[in-house]
């Protein structure tokens, strides 16, 4: 798999202290065989890897970062410069605003029109009407409402009528007359391209003059998907592209060859087949997810989430005033404890779920720890200078351990410490920010 692949090229790299040709050709080998695995279109996948080489030769590699992080770095920034750079928004102008949905059949555009409506629902506080113009199978106008009534967005057709531009034009009219601000058409798609399906949805798009066309592409389909996007462009220049069914192991390489290919923007990706399973497509969470570097921005968030913003503050002081000591450890601790349970939190870490796989993870990986500072008397917590050979014998005993635990937790708390007091300097107050300080 993809991430064993970079794991194994980036470890050639590990002990050089700069990048050199000889080191990176064969990393971006294998970075290269990455994105082709993940179905990245091969010309794309080469002068990606030789723009990264250009950047890589010669760089110094910095005394923190090992040179594969440098390029595990460099990877991912023109990774995410490649899918975007930035988040496209959506363009909600226009009274009503109107959202054309393209794509082929099963590409998933009339579940992400109900997922739309619902974000633009519940998130943007709009007034969005589903339209049902696929025409041609009954079951897809019941499948629309379905959609929405489980989200309580009204769904406008028109059974009996089988031209789509009409109904998409009395729609818009209905919508008017009734306070929608938004108007999402459905439309029909075929399993392959083909001129009437083309022709049908030029027509529609040119007589509704769409704020948003969005092209919906299955991410599973891989390189297909390329050309269906380039065709579907050719005929619309549509606005935006939705990435469906990127749950599960999709990769996701065909956001990079579709946004290269035809140059527009990623606006959302779809993860499940629920009405809420839409997000907002962020390029750089692409880049880690097609690298396999492990869901870090997750990883932060709930640390984010968890992190008790006065305790944060609270040690913020005590590190100033140099008054850090076991208890805050243990506080830490239990911090760190209540953002989940340790398995899932070492899977998020890029290269430790791999690292630690043969490591039987306790339940509570933390209990010698905690048991260790339980067994210091309160004077020793908050004077860890104190805790001589003598001490840390009569700790071991009190709390089970081995003196030599009770060692390396020492030696953990002090470059904690350290590290902490170093966070505080220039520099370290958006680490301490971001852990919620
Ligand atoms: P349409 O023909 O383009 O309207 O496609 P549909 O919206 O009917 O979707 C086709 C199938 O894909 C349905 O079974 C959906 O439930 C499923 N589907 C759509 N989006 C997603 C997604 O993001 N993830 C998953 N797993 N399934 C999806
Ligand atoms: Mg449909």
């Amino acid at each position: 798999n993809l991430s064993d692949k970079l794991d194994k090229a980036f470890h050639i790299l590990k002990g050089h202290g700069k990048i050199t040709e000889v080191n990176v050709a064969e990393t971006l080998k294998e970075v290269r065989r990455a994105l082709l695995d993940a179905d990245v279109n091969f010309k794309i996948a080469k002068d990606f890897t030789t723009k990264v080489k250009e950047k890589a030769i010669g760089q110094d590699v910095l005394t923190t970062l090992q040179p594969g992080q440098l390029l595990v770095k460099l990877v991912k920034d023109e990774l995410t410069e490649l899918m975007g750079g930035d988040v496209a928004g959506i363009n909600l102008s226009g009274n009503p605003t109107v959202i054309l949905m393209s794509g082929l059949q099963g590409s998933g555009k009339t579940t992400f029109s109900g997922k739309l409506a619902n974000y633009l629902l519940t998130k943007k506080n709009k007034k969005p009407l589903l339209v049902a113009c696929d025409i041609y199978r009954p079951a897809a106008i019941q499948q629309l409402y379905v959609v929405g009534d489980s989200i309580g967005v009204e769904v406008y057709s028109e059974p009996e009528n089988k031209n789509p531009v009409e109904i998409a034009q009395n729609a818009i009219k209905h919508a008017k007359a009734n306070g929608f601000n938004v108007v999402i058409v459905d439309t029909a798609g075929r399993l392959a391209v083909d001129e009437e399906m083309m022709n049908e949805i030029e027509r529609v798009h040119k007589a509704i003059q769409p704020q948003e066309t969005l092209f919906v592409v299955d991410a599973m389909t891989g390189q297909d998907a390329v050309n269906t996007a380039k065709t579907f462009n050719d005929r619309l220049n549509f606005d935006g592209v939705i990435l469906t069914k990127l749950d599960g192991d999709t990769r996701g390489g065909a956001a990079i060859s579709i946004k290269t290919v035809v140059n527009k923007p990623i606006k959302f990706v779809g993860t499940g087949e629920k009405m809420d399973a839409i997000d907002v497509f962020y390029p750089i969470r692409m880049a880690e997810r097609i690298l396999g570097m492990g869901d870090v921005v997750s990883l932060v968030e709930r640390a984010q989430e968890q992190f008790d913003e006065d305790e944060a503050r609270k040690i913020q002081k005590k590190i100033a005033k140099n008054e850090f000591g076991f208890d805050d450890f243990l506080s830490q601790i239990q911090q760190v404890k209540k953002m989940g349970n340790m398995k899932d939190l070492v899977g998020m870490i890029p290269g430790a779920s791999k690292a630690m796989k043969d490591v039987e993870i306790e339940d509570d990986a933390f209990k010698h720890i905690e048991a260790i500072i339980h067994s210091m008397t309160p004077i020793e917590r908050s004077k860890p200078a104190l805790i001589d050979v003598k001490r840390k014998a009569r700790i071991a005993k009190g709390s089970g351990t081995k003196i030599e635990q009770v060692n390396q937790l020492m030696k953990q708390f002090d470059q904690m410490s350290k590290m902490m007091k170093m966070m505080q300097g220039p520099g370290g107050k958006n680490l301490m920010k971001m852990m919620g300080g």
